[in-house]
């Protein structure tokens, strides 16, 4: 069946491709607009005016310290192995700890820690850390933290048992529902990457005329890396990018995701102008290998899948460090073990690349990108490599500020708005900066919910009222784009 719906799904694309406009005007939105040049890149000497005054130094957040000398060991985060064969890696026992780094050396303790292997650090700002506390060391780390004075809460006592009860399967009625739609796709369950591929193949079939879905490329273990565009072909339109899932266990973002696709291709006519006048592209799930693997190993693997060099143990680049843009500085790892491995060079892994390359041969006019990760409710602008902005940084805090008030009115969560180097850490090889660089005005990396409480491990009920807000910011965003 999948190669018969690739067919159908692409060969209206190829004929409105290479065919007689008279085709374009019957299927508008089937025309993928592509350029044989490369755009030219933003110059790369006007970034560094307007730094921000750091109110606080944040690089020395310990999941995410630059990669210097001996420090390289210090990300090496290996929780739990999965044995061979690939079972399913246990994390029973493990606990999440939030640990305030307020007072003085608390960050120094938890590198060592980390450096010992007994803790994972998840997600936190200048105030706090969650950390992953390895089963057999919740004794060992408890009286680290007693003689150190170290005040902490536990927010996840057996993190096995949350992963058990994340992800339910769908009840009797779901399931009948999902039977009569023609896909699986739902957004009460966390779906495997063949239910969310079938889905976007499915729109296309069912609205040919604004939906069209084209492969941009695949990933290390040849997985489909599968973009949904929906148009209504004006010629004039603006274009959003928005991509989920380059990070494999934040199972929001996908969701999410494809929420927003199926809201807009659902109910495309009754849209507002502005939203009608964008071309909208989709790629659902950056980094397939490691959402497969998610599911089928180790909930908590965050790269991808590609194997550093042979004969090496360990795996996978973090592609949100391998885009080149100021590519390997501050707060991305070159030691190929590290949770934040940048990859061997800029671009070094098929994802990143795959995407890269899209974005650059497009001749879509992409006036925003959206990244969507979690968790931490925040909407981060560039730039990420370090503490300095762009030109136009006042007008990104503006949209961010407005699209964060939007969530907060539809569904009550509090996102943070910054530049992401200010408000987190410095993070360089980012999606973000890449696209910003290339000229793309709106750029933002969202961090979605929740903010601490089950982390990346957020239960299924969540997934809809989540997408909802988003999408109510994505409605201001759509507004100010329409206004360029
Ligand atoms: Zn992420």
């Amino acid at each position: 069946m999948g190669s018969w719906t690739r067919m159908v799904v692409l060969l209206p694309f190829f004929t409105s491709t290479f065919c007689t406009p008279l085709i374009n005007e019957l299927e508008p939105g089937k025309d993928w607009p592509t350029r044989g040049s490369v755009k030219q890149p933003y110059n790369q000497t006007d970034d560094v005016q307007d730094p921000i005054e750091a109110s606080t130094t944040t690089s020395e957040l310990v999941n995410e310290t630059p990669s210097s000398g001996k420090d390289e060991l210090e990300d090496i985060t290996i929780i739990a192995r999965a044995a061979e064969g690939n079972a399913k890696v246990d994390y029973s026992g493990a606990q999440l700890w939030k640990v305030s780094t307020e007072k003085n050396g608390v960050r120094v303790i938890l590198g060592r820690l980390k450096r010992r292997n007994l803790i994972a650090t998840w997600a936190g700002n200048q105030t706090y850390v969650d950390v992953l506390i390895k089963p057999n060391a919740v004794a060992n780390v408890t009286r680290v933290f007693s003689r150190e004075n170290i005040s902490y809460d536990i927010i996840i006592d057996d993190l096995q048992k949350r992963i058990n009860e994340e992800n339910p399967p769908l009840d009797e009625n779901e399931i009948e529902l999902q039977n009569r739609r023609g896909h699986r796709m739902t957004w009460k369950q966390y779906h495997r990457l063949q239910d969310i591929h079938e889905f976007l193949d499915y729109l296309a079939t069912t609205y040919p005329k604004i939906v069209s879905v084209n492969t941009i490329g695949k990933s290390y273990e040849g997985r489909d890396l599968k973009v949904l565009r929906i148009s209504n072909g004006n010629p004039s339109n603006k274009a959003i990018f928005i991509d989920g899932g380059i990070h494999a266990r934040e199972w929001i973002s996908p969701a999410t995701v494809t929420f927003f696709i199926n809201q807009i291709a659902e109910n495309f006519a009754e849209e507002s102008e502005d939203f009608k006048g964008i071309d909208w592209y989709f790629l659902p799930v950056v980094n397939p290998d490691g959402y497969e693997y998610t599911h089928l190993v180790d909930r908590l693997w965050r790269k991808n899948r590609k194997p550093a060099y042979a004969g090496r143990a360990c795996f996978g680049t973090d592609l949100n460090r391998n885009f080149g843009y100021r590519w390997g500085g501050k707060g991305a790892s070159s030691n190929p073990c590290s949770e934040i491995y940048r990859g061997s060079r800029a671009f070094s892994e098929p994802e990143s690349r795959a995407l890269s390359e899209f974005i650059k041969t497009s001749a879509a006019n992409f006036s925003a990108y959206l990244t969507y990760h979690s968790y931490g409710q925040y909407l981060l602008y560039p730039w990420g490599y370090d503490n300095a902005v762009p030109p136009d940084h006042k007008d990104l805090d503006v949209v961010g500020k407005n699209i964060a008030e939007a969530i907060q009115k539809t569904g009550g969560s509090k996102y943070s708005v910054g530049s992401s180097s200010g408000l987190l850490y410095p993070a360089s090889g980012g999606s973000d900066d890449w696209v910003k660089a290339q000229g793309v005005k709106y750029t933002f990396t969202v961090e979605l919910s929740d903010t601490g409480r089950y982390g990346f491990i957020l239960p299924t009920t969540n997934i809809e009222p989540v997408a909802r807000e988003s999408l109510a910011g994505l409605r201001i965003l759509a507004s100010y784009v329409s206004k360029l």
